[in-house]
């Protein structure tokens, strides 16, 4: 849709023309959420697709995605094979219920910054240990564990004016083995819960739990829990932790998590 109050849109193509930050801007990124409802709080945005930044740089210590890299360029990544965490590319993808239309215009950073629960980018870079680069208005930036970057539905720990530039996954976390499961009320929904397992080498076992959860839950242990100390993990979990909206009640998508865990967990560790 048109947002017709916009005053101005500026696209700086690097980090010293990035104008100075206001509180009625908003950074865009692929629009495909910005565009889709009406933003009445917004006179300015500030366009990131001049800024040029390669989409994905592998390197011996694991792989940047750039905040601007679309879902599509995600999903068409072609992995060194000693990444098998990387399967989860195109799961996670799979996972946005849009058109390829969505999938060519949405952005990792920009699916990650909505922070929505059911954000697949989200699961993804919390599941395999993601940190973010942020770029502070003041010329800083500073760095976050992706597990600390969500607080709530459509709420983040990102500052007024900070962008996030990119997201590093480390190497550590994409030579692991990793299992997705998802569940949604309809067969095109979006979803109700989307759980990550992932399994190292050393026995390391983490259950991410989103879209069932407010925010990502990501829970660690050192050897493979059984498979009922995993449930008595889920089952701890505060009431308020459970997510509520049109999409699953919170006892069904605790239940679902229970049962999607379970599955995760023997197919892991079978
Ligand atoms: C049909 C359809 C289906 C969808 N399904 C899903 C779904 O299943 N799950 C889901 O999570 N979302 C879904 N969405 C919502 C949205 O399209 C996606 O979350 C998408 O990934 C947003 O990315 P974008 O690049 O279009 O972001 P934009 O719309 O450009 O921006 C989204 C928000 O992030 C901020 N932002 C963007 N980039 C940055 C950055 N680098 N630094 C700081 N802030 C930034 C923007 O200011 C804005 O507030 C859907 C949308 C449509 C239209």
């Amino acid at each position: 849709m048109d947002l017709p109050q916009i005053e101005s849109v500026a696209s700086p193509r690097s980090r010293d023309s990035l104008p100075p930050w206001r509180d009625d801007a908003a950074w865009l990124a692929g629009g495909t959420w910005l565009f889709s409802e009406p933003q009445p709080a917004l006179r300015s945005l500030v366009d990131l697709s001049a800024m040029a930044w390669p989409d994905l740089e592998p390197s011996a210590s694991g792989l940047r995605i750039a905040a601007t890299c679309t879902i599509a360029a995600l999903e068409a990544f072609r992995s060194p094979a000693d990444w098998p965490a990387a399967g989860l590319f195109g799961q996670c993808a799979n996972a946005l219920l849009g058109s390829f239309k969505i999938w060519n215009m949405a952005t990792v950073g920009g699916n990650v910054c909505l922070s929505l629960p059911a954000a697949p980018m989200l699961a993804l870079t919390v599941a395999l240990d993601g940190v973010a680069w942020l770029w502070q208005p003041d010329g800083g930036e500073r760095f976050l564990p992706m597990a600390d970057f969500t607080v709530g539905p459509q709420r983040n720990s990102l500052r007024p004016g900070e962008l996030l530039r990119a997201i590093d996954l480390p190497a550590s976390g994409l030579r692991r083995r990793a299992a997705l499961r998802q569940a949604s009320l309809t067969t095109l929904g979006r979803s109700a819960a989307l759980l990550i397992a992932t399994l190292d080498e050393s026995g390391g076992f983490a259950l991410t739990i989103t879209a069932s959860t407010i925010r990502p839950m990501h829970l660690a242990w050192d050897s493979p829990p059984s498979s009922d100390e995993l449930d008595a993990r889920i089952q701890a979990l505060l009431a308020e932790t459970w997510f509520d909206d049109v999409h699953g009640t919170p006892a069904w998508r605790r239940h679902m998590t229970r049962r999607l865990a379970a599955k995760l967990h023997q197919e892991l560790l079978a």
